[in-house]
């Protein structure tokens, strides 16, 4: 789960990072008031959306007076932003954060992360701030210096040492990014963090050391002991049928193809993507039931398909261990009673009570397409389409 650059500021100032004052609106009426929180003479008014690369898109405005911060909200409010980041369609801003403007001296990159390769946390340390890191890593990769660290309660001192060493700090700043950098891995690990990232942390003018932006992805299996966290999400910036599939505790992820995948198991799944590409079409989505879906389950699923309309053909792959292939069946026939189905649908069915779902689906009067094994499911659900 992604949250939003100003709620990702309020936790690293809760850890005692440096950050600049702000405040969020989500409306133009609130800037009088909120305003008058800030003692700066300058603003930077910043959307706010779960995408980077918002400075280059004109989500980012140095602002002078308040009247230029009025007009200049006027027009950010409401409007798609379009980055690097958001795909074409752009994310609508919803709310802004007017932050104090700081003069920028140096601008460093630094991030923190799970790394599960080698079962540690890597800290990022780049001295080219402010720019994308992915450009760095192929440009300049001398550039970024990587530090591993075990997983303990604590970061030593010893490591924190390599991982602001690029930075050069002064004498009297070595406190300060001492703390930093305890304060993210403090984050990382007792907020179930997968990442935070820093881009840029700056050095001002006046010497002072401050995160300028910040971003911070937790990890899903772990937001049942985060309520807290769980609090900050913001649905608006979620694909609306990503939203639903979590209700039913559905992993859906839409991808921009035309076969609509149900497949019980991530891999199964997997596998059922990759051989409809073989066959020279792309998945719709990816969607995995799970392993004892219910009825309701697998309705919410073929719902979830039939809502795309880019979908031109459904491919349902079941291997049937916990789950029941009857109930699978079940499931599709009183979705299928709701919800016309006048495109392709390609059922193929292994395991546990299959004889009974084929039964189930056959008895239904559905126009289905039955198929013995992956190979044959995806050739016909390709064929069909065409
Ligand atoms: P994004 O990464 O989405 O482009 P950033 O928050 O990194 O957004 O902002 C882009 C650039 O805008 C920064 O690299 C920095 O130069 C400038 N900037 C952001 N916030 C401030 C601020 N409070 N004061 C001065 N400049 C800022
Ligand atoms: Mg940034």
């Amino acid at each position: 789960m992604n949250i939003h650059e100003h709620q990702a500021k309020d936790l690293l100032r809760e850890y005692g990072a440096p950050v600049s004052k702000g405040v969020v609106i989500y409306s133009l009426d609130e800037i009088n008031d909120k305003i008058l929180k800030l003692n700066s003479k300058q603003f930077v008014l910043k959307a706010q959306i779960h995408a980077g690369g918002r400075g280059k898109a004109g989500g980012v405005k140095l602002i002078k007076n308040i009247n230029d911060l009025k007009s200049e909200a006027k027009k950010l409010l409401g409007k798609t932003l379009i980055t690097h980041q958001t795909g074409p369609l752009g994310k609508k801003v919803k709310r802004l954060y007017i932050e104090e403007a700081s003069e920028i001296s140096k601008e460093f990159y630094l991030s923190c992360l799970v790394d599960r390769e080698s079962s540690k946390i890597a800290f990022i340390s780049s001295v080219e701030g402010g720019m994308d890191i992915e450009k760095i890593a192929i440009e300049d990769p001398d550039k970024i210096v990587t530090t591993k660290v075990d997983l303990k309660d604590k970061i030593e001192d010893k490591d924190i040492e390599k991982i602001i060493k690029p930075f050069k700090f002064k004498k009297e700043q070595t406190e300060t990014a001492l703390n930093l950098v305890k304060s993210i891995y403090q984050i990382l690990i007792e907020k179930d963090a997968n990442l935070i990232e820093i881009n840029p942390l700056i050095v001002t003018k006046s010497d002072e050391i401050i995160c300028l932006d910040a971003k911070i992805n937790f990890d899903d299996n772990a937001l049942f002991r985060r309520p807290e966290i769980i609090k900050l999400r913001d649905f608006n910036e979620e694909e609306p049928a990503e939203v639903e599939a979590s209700k039913f505790d559905l992993s859906y992820i839409k991808l921009d193809g035309s076969i609509g995948c149900m497949v019980n198991g991530a891999g199964l799944a997997m596998a059922t993507m990759d051989i409809i590409k073989l066959y020279g079409e792309e998945p719709a989505n990816f969607l995995d039931v799970g392993g004892g879906a219910s009825k309701e389950k697998v309705k919410a699923a073929l719902k979830l398909i039939l809502e795309d309309k880019n979908v031109k053909g459904i491919l349902i792959n079941i291997f049937g261990g916990i789950m029941r292939c009857d109930v699978l069946a079940q499931g599709v026939v009183d979705a299928a009673k709701e919800s016309r189905i006048e495109i392709p649908l390609v059922v193929r069915l292994a395991g546990t009570n299959f004889k009974e779902g084929k039964t189930i689906l056959d008895k239904s009067g559905l126009d289905i397409i039955s198929a013995v094994d992956l190979n044959d499911a995806a050739r016909k659900v390709v064929e069909a389409i065409k």
